[in-house]
């Protein structure tokens, strides 16, 4: 059986961006990419493109877009006490496994 790589943070959550040039950041993750270990963050590792004109952009010129980064230059962010946290996974009554923060204790989310 091969095991589903599964990265520690998900579309949706917040992060804290570790190292780099956005360190110290934080951004919302647009994409997560389990399979290649790297995350789209909104505003965070942006790279410029040079545009030609097209129907959107009809003078072309620099549009600056998100760039993959890896998964691990990132920390969850916990939404309920705004920490950089690291989670533990913990099974509920009814058979979900929810995220919570181990620095408060919340549930961050469940996945039933
Ligand atoms: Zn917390």
């Amino acid at each position: 059986m091969s095991e589903a790589k599964k990265l520690h943070v998900k579309k949706g959550d917040m992060v804290l961006v570790l190292t780099g040039k956005d360190k110290g950041q934080k951004g919302k993750v647009l994409e997560a990419l389990p399979k290649k270990g790297k995350i789209l963050v909104e505003g965070l590792n942006t790279v410029k493109r040079h545009t030609k004109p097209s129907q959107n952009l009809p003078q072309g010129g620099i549009i600056v877009k998100e760039a993959l980064m890896h998964s691990a230059k990132v920390m969850l962010v916990c939404p309920a006490c705004d920490k950089a946290t690291r989670i533990k996974k913990t099974p509920l009554a009814n058979g979900a496994m929810a995220r919570v923060c181990k620095k408060c204790g919340e549930i961050i989310d469940k996945d039933k």
